[in-house]
């Protein structure tokens, strides 16, 4: 039996991966040991069956002793121990929620609805690390790598609407302490119906701007605003969230010519469901209703919405697809600028399609092959 350790199994992605593990009856076709860098010794988690006692993360020594290692701990952890490990000469297998190793020749971005082609050929061809791709991105091409894949794509702009748990748990429950306060400032003139909504605003206004606003983690207020920036400034005027655009699109699908992809990317006020706005340049005139078909025939999640009204504000929201593994992609029309310029509207739950379900799937990949 494939020995298969788990480090970071309660953080934020580890919790949902464990869920998504016990939803699928993943745990029993292998021996799974759990680490933990702040709790060795202590009880492993509670999932149904016997998980011993936590392991010490850092321990290279019982690292080395799994087949297969599952992190989602974050990159400082990465950066810590997988070199270490390495130079061991342990030649497992190394699957990762971080970005550490992302774009590293011996790593693949795993994301195997869309790329399971360019995952094959590296397991036939002895690569050992598997890394899940950016939550954008991934969400992206689950939406509307149909398109990708036809070679249709002549470039992508995408702009961005990404969740407050993109950012961590501390910024989704700083987000709703200030959506508390912004309440708080007008409490009673919200119970008035006769007060005047420019009075509201101007007290919601100065709350934003108070000091009684809780902005530790995200620096400014998230709710009842939006951060145009996420992560930091690299070359170019971009951020480095709008820079894994191109770069982690590319290397997902294997492209031996880089299709251009670039835009802007947005912090807004949701709890966990990252939207974006495509503006797609195709390379030739392709019907709608043949787009459709692409799209919605890619995978089993995505889902074409209809482009009226009633069927966008009910399936095409964070709040109808969050904690579900849907795909919804909508408002798909051709635009003024020609018909070959698409755009469409695309939402996916980032815990989910963004960060746990393509580690949870390529283990059962990995697992499969070393069989
Ligand atoms: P997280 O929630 O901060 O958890 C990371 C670790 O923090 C845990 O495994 C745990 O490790 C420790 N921890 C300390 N106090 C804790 C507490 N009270 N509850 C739970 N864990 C606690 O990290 P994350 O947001 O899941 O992100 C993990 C990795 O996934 C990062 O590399 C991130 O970039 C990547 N990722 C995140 C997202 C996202 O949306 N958040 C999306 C894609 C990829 P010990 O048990 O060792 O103490």
């Amino acid at each position: 039996m494939a020995k298969v350790g788990f480090i970071g199994w309660r953080g934020m992605v580890g919790s949902v991966l464990m869920e998504r593990m016990l939803g699928e009856n993943d745990f029993g076709s292998f021996e799974a040991s759990f680490f933990s860098t702040s709790q060795a010794g202590r009880k492993g988690p509670a999932l149904g069956f016997d998980t011993g006692t936590l392991k010490d993360a850092h321990a290279v020594s019982i690292l080395s002793k799994q087949d297969i290692l599952v992190t989602c701990q974050g990159g400082d952890y990465t950066k810590e121990v997988y070199k270490k490990l390495r130079d061991t000469g342990w030649r497992g297998y190394w699957i990762d929620a971080a970005s550490t190793l992302r774009m590293e020749d011996s790593s693949i971005i795993a994301l195997d609805p869309v790329n399971r082609d360019v995952i094959g050929r590296a397991l036939s061809s002895g690569i050992k690390d598997y890394i899940g791709g950016n939550c954008t991105v991934s969400l992206m091409l689950m939406g509307v790598g149909g398109l990708f894949n036809a070679g249709l794509v002549e470039w992508v702009t995408s702009m961005t609407y990404q969740a407050a748990s993109g950012a961590g748990a501390k910024n989704m429950r700083e987000m709703l302490s200030q959506m508390g306060v912004l309440e708080g400032s007008v409490h009673d003139l919200l119970a008035d119906p006769a007060s005047a909504i420019l009075d509201i605003d101007k007290d919601v206004t100065a709350a934003l701007r108070g000091s009684d606003i809780p902005v530790d983690n995200f620096q400014v207020p998230l709710a009842g605003s939006l951060i145009p920036w996420i992560d930091r400034a690299v070359e170019g005027g971009q951020s480095r969230e709008e820079w894994k655009g191109y770069a982690e699109t590319n290397k997902i699908l294997g492209s031996k010519v880089p299709i251009p992809v670039d835009g802007l990317c947005v912090r807004i006020g949701t709890m966990r469901c990252h939207a974006q706005g495509l503006t797609i340049k195709l390379n030739k005139n392709v019907p709608v209703d043949e787009i459709e078909s692409i799209i919605g025939d890619a995978n089993p999640w995505v889902e074409v919405v209809p482009n009226t009204k009633e069927a966008s504000i009910e399936r095409l929201t964070p709040t109808a697809v969050s904690g579900t593994l849907g795909i919804p992609v909508g408002r798909i029309h051709k635009m003024n600028l020609g018909e070959e310029y698409l755009t469409c509207f695309t939402v996916g739950d980032q815990l989910l399609w963004g960060a746990a379900e393509p580690i949870r799937r390529i283990l059962n990949i990995v697992l499969e092959h070393i069989g």
